[in-house]
């Protein structure tokens, strides 16, 4: 973070001024229903498609979907919308709850990727319960993805026998069980007990507990995915695997662009086909690119919606602010420099192929339930077919050729 006491003037203030401004409304036209509902509007579906995340990732369609989506939130405990500073989009909830076992809350409500790990991963279609357990990690200051994710983990454990009432404190760790989904968050925050062991995450979770329960603990790099099944779009896989910090779907945001998004000018003239190979090493890489330069400008994903703000938005308008003159090549260069900035750091501390891998239930388990279609990902074929287009050894480490060419190679 860099802080500093002058004024930062722009090169072409009235210019830009105009560009956004005649951007606005088309902004808000294209992300209307998106601000109204907010990012967990299209829970179902995403349940509908496979997408959703349902009981540790084992199943593939689950009715309480629909009572815990941003639809139902809006009819029932949605009080207003919130914003970051000057968002015309406003995807953020406000919830108030004055009745029930969790009253009062007045707070903010949950968004997407934390209905779909604490609700759906843990089958709790309580959309108060949620929102209870989504509000205490924030104030706690714990991540609601991995949370979720270790919660359900947790959940499966106690399933199948590997931890036990005695671990729990008495607890009932039963799947859908928002009572037990508040508690556990609890004893996270805390350090209570068995909280204490599922602070470390899943993956040390499952390497403490023995027995099987790697088998059913899901991370990649140690941290838990969020709510895409990464069996319903290929390039989430591979993004997943290659990610620097493991299974974040921010760090290539392909999901829309696999259903119907498209950015012509950085090569992506269509919406993608999901399970097609051909092409989605370029596609996943070209996209976590963009994500990475979007990130150093601070550009919300969420702009993307609808095409509200386009590639061509971003190099205009920064050229306004800076007067740089750079291209659309260039710009997607600097993301390029980023991801294998992460990648050499990560190199160093001995990351490589073994660890791009997904967890054994995304690529050998096919999901249950009715008109699925269940495809599980070649990880081996997509990574080899994304090395090659990075331009990365077999192992997955920067060529020294590929750092000359990003001004690298004296790192
Ligand atoms: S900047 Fe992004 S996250 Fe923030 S309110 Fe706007 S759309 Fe939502």
């Amino acid at each position: 973070m860099a802080y500093g006491t002058k004024d930062l003037p722009l090169a072409k203030p009235d210019l830009l001024q105009e560009a956004v401004r005649a951007r606005l409304a088309h902004v808000r036209k294209a992300t209307e229903t998106f601000g109204k509902y907010g990012t967990s509007g299209g829970i179902d579906n995403y349940e509908k498609i496979g997408n959703f995340p349902i009981k540790n990732w084992r199943e593939g369609r689950w009715a309480g979907a629909s009572k815990i989506s941003g639809v139902a939130m809006h009819d029932t405990i949605l009080t207003g919308r919130k914003a970051c500073m000057h968002c015309p989009i406003a995807c953020g909830r406000h919830i108030k709850v004055t009745e029930g076992p969790y009253a009062p809350m007045d707070c903010e409500g949950p968004e997407y990727e934390s209905i779909g790990t604490l609700g759906g991963l843990c089958l709790v279609d309580d959309l108060v319960a949620v929102a209870k357990a989504n509000e205490l990690c924030n104030r706690y200051g714990m991540d609601t993805i991995s949370v979720g994710g270790i919660i359900a983990f947790a959940m499966e454990a106690y399933e199948k026998g590997v931890l036990t009432k005695k671990d729990t404190d008495g607890i009932e760790l039963g799947w859908g069980s928002g009572k037990a989904l508040v508690e556990m968050v609890h004893k996270m925050g805390k350090g209570e007990g068995i909280g204490s062991l599922m602070t470390e995450g899943s993956k040390r979770m499952a390497e403490c507990l023995g027995r099987n329960a790697i088998e059913f603990a899901i991370h990649v790099k140690g941290l838990e995915p969020s709510a895409h099944d990464p069996r319903r779009f290929f390039s989430q896989a591979l993004s997943y695997g290659t990610a620097a910090r493991g299974a974040c779907h921010n760090a290539s945001w392909s999901h829309p662009y696999e259903l119907s998004l498209y950015m012509p000018e950085i090569g992506i003239p269509e919406a993608q086909d999901p399970y097609r190979i051909e092409g989605k090493a370029e596609f996943t890489a070209k996209l976590q690119d963009l994500m990475c330069v979007m990130d150093a400008l601070i550009i919300c994903r969420f702009s993307q919606v609808g095409k509200a703000v386009t590639v061509t938005n971003h190099v205009d308008w920064l050229n306004m602010i800076t007067d740089w003159g750079i291209d659309i090549p260039e710009y997607m260069k600097v993301g390029e420099r980023i991801f294998n900035v992460k990648r050499m750091y990560n190199t160093r501390l001995g990351v490589s192929r073994k660890d791009d891998f997904l967890p054994y239930r995304f690529m050998t388990l096919d999901r249950t339930g009715e008109d699925l279609t269940n495809q599980l990902p070649p990880m081996g074929r997509l990574l080899s077919d994304y090395y090659g287009y990075r331009k990365w050894t077999e192992d997955g480490i920067p060529t020294p050729e590929k750092q000359k060419e990003l001004g690298l190679d004296e790192l």
